[in-house]
């Protein structure tokens, strides 16, 4: 088993770390908070005081940072990760992030010879946490193949969407179609309810019917049907609306830039942004529900 950097220990990557630690490899783990440090090498990683000290020896470096803000200044510069990391060493960013900030980190560390996949995950905390996180990977075919060994310890469904970026391109676009439909999903609960139609009859009808979705058969944001979903536990997140409408940005940003009309989506990011405004984003993103139906 090999030595591997990891950058970035929070909610997300702390569980990860931990699972390439399980896998038994030597994880060197480095965040900004020494609290998420020390709670992955009470899991069995070793600390590290800075990005330069974690990458020392590292065949893998694997980040999982905010924003693509975040991801240039830990990748570029001096003291940046492509100029320091070990010769043939392999570089995976799983945060997600805007794509033309994926695109120039991948083409600099390939400047310099390095290998490299941006691989967004989706699934959540407990996915990160039981190792069963989905990832979407961009990146040459021969990077591709040397990350999946290292993804799979950390996840289960490990998916090629080609060239580098393209792993954030099917990110943003999935989470574009989730937040859409699930606004869809609440507008139709709503609209059920106040005709005199209760959510389980309804749910029962549509779930079989060609309104189904997953937003509504696995997530429903009307309390009952699904036991397991938010709406059942006051909204708790969950995926809070805070990070949906952050990936409904980079969607609106990427949709800008490769001058894509995509009006729902700008339609479902304005509806966020109202989450937003009303203090409400930390809710779970059904938690939009209450925006649709007055309750909020
Ligand atoms: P988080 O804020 O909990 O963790 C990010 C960590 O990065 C923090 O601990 C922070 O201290 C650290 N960090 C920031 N700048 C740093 C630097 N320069 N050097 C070292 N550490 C630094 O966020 P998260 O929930 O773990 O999400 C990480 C990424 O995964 C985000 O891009 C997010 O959009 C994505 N994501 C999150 C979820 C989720 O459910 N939380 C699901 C899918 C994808």
């Amino acid at each position: 088993m090999g030595t591997i950097a990891f950058i970035g220990l929070g909610n997300m990557g702390g569980g990860m770390a931990i699972n390439l630690a399980k896998a038994g490899h030597d994880v060197h783990a480095f965040d900004l908070s020494q609290e998420a440090v020390n709670n992955a090498v009470g899991a069995g990683c070793f600390a590290a005081g800075s990005t330069l000290e974690a990458l020392q020896g590292a065949e893998v470096v694997v980040t999982m940072l905010p924003a693509g803000q975040h991801v240039r200044s830990v990748y570029l510069g001096p003291d940046g990760i492509v100029e320091n990391a070990k010769d043939g060493a392999l570089l995976i960013d799983s945060s997600t992030i805007d794509i033309e900030s994926a695109r120039a980190v991948v083409e600099a560390a390939e400047a310099k010879g390095l290998a490299m996949v941006d691989a967004p995950v989706s699934g959540g905390v407990a996915a990160a946490a039981a190792g069963t996180l989905t990832f979407m990977v961009g990146g040459t075919k021969f990077a591709f193949d040397k990350a999946e060994p290292y993804l799979a310890q950390m996840g289960k469904n490990i998916f090629h969407a080609g060239d580098a970026g393209n792993g954030q391109v099917a990110k943003v676009c999935n989470n574009m179609l989730l937040g859409i439909s699930m606004i869809g999903t609440c507008e139709a609960f709503s609209l059920a309810e106040k005709l005199g139609l209760d959510a389980q009859t309804f749910f029962d009808i549509s779930s079989t019917a060609s309104g189904q979705n997953w937003s509504m058969t696995s997530y429903c944001p009307a309390p009952g049907p699904v036991p397991t979903s938010p709406a059942n536990h006051d909204y708790a997140a969950g995926f809070t609306a805070a990070m949906m409408l952050k990936d409904m940005r980079l969607a609106q940003q990427a949709a800008g830039a490769a001058k894509a009309a995509t009006p729902l989506g700008a339609q479902a990011e304005a509806l966020y942004a109202l989450m937003e405004a009303s203090g409400k984003d930390n809710l779970d993103f059904s938690g939009i529900m209450k925006l649709i139906n007055g309750t909020l």
